[in-house]
């Protein structure tokens, strides 16, 4: 596809966002902890999910590019809560890489017209990093499997129809223990959602606990076609995820950093505008260093993963190096900000919160530093 393709699609989906999803709306679903089910089906609709997805499938037939152009557009236009790159670039790949031919035309086509809203469920209350040690079995039983255990911090936990739910196969076994299952909640008995995690930031993301008790799943629910394959899985789909998260953290850097020279173009102290300070000066001038350079080196990893040549050295050195930078910035802008850079009424104050944990979810930084620390 072309450049100018390319650009007409990133319009289209600007002009959606900025049409469906205004201030006001977003407000809304900050206050109520998720985003409404309705805007999933508009931005299906509107050709925002399964972007990727091949046309047969029902998708939007683009590739990686397309999914930048989204993930990017939500953060860029302040689409809070609406978590389109989990969807499209990290949960939706499984299927469509992983999945028999199958499962690809019964879940791929609903993923992509907005009927079915995507999770991902690793982590555990007692297992996060170690992605090993999960506890959830899932037991053969006739024609099927019975999937027992806890899951938290599942981001979509609330509205997901779709769930990827990472669990033991083989419980004796480390990682060839581990296979992925598909859960739809709405087909199921003894799943249940729980708590609607009271968190830092990301007000408007339902990231909740969710529960499987004896929950039966037939033997094609299993991702691919055999058992034991869930580790090997993950490895493959999670460089992009965390190039999707050090992008989100590109987007945010220049966010913050825009917001944040306006702020103090604006504001006066001892008579003259806060930009004037030299300090503010340099501070910005720091912060524009790590917004361009955290740019450029995700740009790279874009064209990699485009060539198929994005390793999981590289993604986890973007994820690294551009939200720890992510961090600094927004705290440097927040503090140009003075006390009004603590008033949730001012966007500044939300980035910083939302900030946090870019370093922690998709394998923490220090989990990143150990995956890096493999290639020495
Ligand atoms: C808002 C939010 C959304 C999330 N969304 C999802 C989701 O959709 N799906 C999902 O499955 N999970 C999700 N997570 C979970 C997230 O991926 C985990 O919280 C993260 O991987 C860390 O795991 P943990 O919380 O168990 O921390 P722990 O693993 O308990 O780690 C605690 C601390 O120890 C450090 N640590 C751990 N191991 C090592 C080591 N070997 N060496 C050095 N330091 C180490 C960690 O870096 C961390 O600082 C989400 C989390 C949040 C907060």
């Amino acid at each position: 596809m072309a450049d100018e393709e390319l650009r007409m699609f990133a319009d289209s989906v600007g002009r959606f966002l900025e049409r469906n999803a205004p201030p006001e709306r977003v407000a809304k679903w900050r206050a109520e902890g998720m985003v409404e089910r309705e805007f999933w089906r508009e931005a299906g609709q509107a050709g925002l999910l399964g972007v990727s997805v091949p046309t047969e499938f029902g998708g939007g037939g683009g590739d990686f590019r397309h999914d930048v152009v989204v993930a990017e557009a939500v953060i860029r236009k302040g689409v809070e809560g609406f978590a389109a790159g989990l969807h499209n670039v990290i949960i939706t790949p499984y299927i469509q890489a992983h999945g028999t031919e199958g499962q690809k035309r019964k879940w791929l086509p609903s993923l992509s017209n907005g009927e079915r809203v995507a999770a991902i469920a690793m982590s555990e209350p007692g297992a996060g990093s170690d992605l090993q040690s999960v506890r959830t079995t899932a037991v053969r039983d006739g024609n099927g499997y019975r999937i027992n255990g806890a899951k938290t911090f599942i981001s979509n936990g609330q509205l997901a129809d779709l769930i990827v739910v990472v669990a033991k196969t083989d419980p004796k076994e480390g990682a060839r223990g581990v296979s992925l299952f598909v859960v739809e909640p709405g087909e199921v008995e003894g799943f249940r959602r729980g708590r609607k995690l009271d968190k830092v930031g990301l007000d408007a993301q339902d990231t909740s606990e969710l529960f499987f008790d004896d929950v039966r799943v037939p033997a094609e629910n299993l991702l691919g076609d055999r058992e034991g394959q869930g580790f090997y899985q993950l490895m493959h789909e999670l460089p992009r995820e965390r190039l999707i998260i050090a992008l989100g953290s590109a987007v945010a850097m220049e966010k913050a950093l825009e917001e944040t020279i306006a702020y103090v173009r604006e504001r006066k102290a001892f008579g003259q505008p806060v930009i004037e300070f030299q300090n503010s000066q340099f501070v910005l001038a720091d912060c524009k260093a790590k917004a361009v350079v955290a740019r450029v080196f995700v740009n790279d990893c874009i064209e990699k993963a485009l060539k198929g040549e994005l390793d999981a050295t590289t993604a986890s050195i973007a994820k690294l190096w551009v939200t720890e930078a992510h961090g600094e910035l927004v705290d440097a802008c927040l503090q140009l900000h003075g006390g009004y850079g603590y008033i949730n009424d001012y966007p500044i104050a939300r980035m910083w919160r939302d900030a946090r944990v870019q370093r922690i979810y998709g394998g923490s930084s220090e989990i990143m530093k150990l995956l890096i620390a493999r290639s020495l």
